[in-house]
């Protein structure tokens, strides 16, 4: 018998890295946001047996701040291990049946996403649009809504690409009288701005880690109310998508803690730490703040003669787009500030792209001195970078 001749090893793909050495980033664009110290310390502690009672625990402490945190009291509330993406698919993939009519009220660039997920899991996805920095009014909605009788609206509460907070006065109760469920991306507004699923009787809802919460992206935080739950429960045939279906996560996040996948135990020692601090902190406490410094921003950059993109009324505190004045490279002074200061701001996407500049006061982020901090480079730098200033400033 011979023993088996292996191959040599190539070493083609063999790296020689140093450790780790990423710079201490602020960062002040759409998102990841800076995590709290406290969440970043939680993140390094050693794992434990997902399915050890301690970790049990921890996971009924993650569900039950989180229902604090979105102020509902929804069973079905749980962190999708993933980013806020995975929850959004989450929502789609549990309750779209093939052919159910899902009108998506799209005003950016992550409206355009539901109407995507929602057109892969076979439903008839109809739309309506408003331009990029305004908002639905009740009454477009309601229209729409009598149009296509859904059999569910998508929403997003606070658009990420242009700075517009969706009021949401009324919503639910058009839903409720339409019959169709409510399901609104939080994703930047979770932990940041006055959110209420209950009171608004949303039916579904996700969020992300990685923005309002002050952690590092990989959690996708996901709630479904008991109208939503129903549908589910009422599908002709499976949940297309083994990864999120509710029906089988529920037996891990609900009392029989059977195994689905590996949860990421230490993505989920973080959102603990997390919400534990949104907790002390109050909601009401979290939330002026997010409005405080967003309106110092606000004030600090039109006094500078820059002009925010979005009214005032439809103001979102967690981000905001500044337009780029006529004769600046947007693109180079971003490009200056990460590389001279070590802070990143977003650029524009989709209608908005080249044209506005984002930046993000979310969570950890949202402080009196990032903003001080942001106005003073604004004040200094930019004059630099205006086309009419002498060449030599610029590259300085
Ligand atoms: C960031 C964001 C998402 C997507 O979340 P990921 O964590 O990037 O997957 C969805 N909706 C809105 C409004 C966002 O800002």
């Amino acid at each position: 018998m011979s023993a088996s001749v292996l191959p040599p090893v190539s070493t083609t793909h063999r790296l020689g890295l140093d450790p780790i050495a990423t710079p201490d980033r602020l960062l002040l664009g759409p998102g990841p946001s800076n995590a709290h110290p406290t969440v970043l310390q939680a993140l390094s502690r050693t794992p434990i047996g997902h399915l050890d009672p301690l970790y049990v625990e921890l996971m009924g402490e993650v569900q039950e701040l989180l229902r604090y945190t979105w102020q509902t009291d929804n069973r079905l509330t749980i962190p999708m291990s993933g980013t806020g993406s995975a929850a959004m698919e989450a929502t789609l993939a549990n309750t779209v049946e093939p052919g159910d009519k899902v009108l998506v009220a799209i005003k950016g660039y992550f409206g355009h996403r539901l109407a995507d997920m929602a057109g892969r899991y076979r439903a008839d996805v109809v739309t309506i649009e408003r331009p990029w920095g305004e908002a639905f009014s009740l009454d477009e909605i309601e229209q729409a809504l009598i149009t296509h009788k859904p059999a569910i609206l998508a929403i997003v509460h606070a658009e990420t690409s242009t700075g517009v907070l969706q009021p949401m006065d009324g919503i639910g109760d058009l839903c409720r009288r339409h019959d169709c469920l409510l399901l609104l991306d939080t994703v930047t507004s979770l932990g940041a701005v006055p959110l209420f699923l209950d009171a608004w009787k949303v039916d579904l809802a996700y969020s992300c880690s990685q923005k309002g919460l002050s952690c590092p992206p990989g959690l996708g935080p996901f709630s479904m109310g008991p109208r939503a739950e129903a549908k589910m429960m009422g599908r002709q045939g499976k949940v297309p998508n083994w990864y999120l279906d509710v029906t089988l996560l529920n037996q891990y996040w609900g009392t029989d803690r059977t195994y689905h996948h590996t949860a990421p135990v230490n993505m989920n020692f973080g959102m603990r730490e997390a919400l534990r601090l949104l907790a002390e902190e109050g909601l009401e406490n979290a939330w002026d703040r997010h409005r405080r410094n967003a309106e110092a921003l606000w004030s600090g950059l039109e006094s500078l003669g820059l002009e925010l993109h979005v009214p005032a009324e439809l103001r979102l505190p967690t981000l905001t787009t500044v337009r780029i004045p006529e004769g600046v490279d947007g693109k180079a002074f971003s490009l200056y500030l990460l590389n001279k200061h070590g802070i990143e701001v977003g650029g524009g996407l989709g209608a908005l792209a080249g044209k506005v500049w984002r930046i993000g006061l979310m969570g950890y982020n949202s402080t009196p001195e990032n903003v001080e901090r942001l106005l003073t480079l604004f004040a200094t730098e930019l004059p630099a970078f205006r086309a009419s200033a002498p060449v030599a400033a610029a590259v300085a």
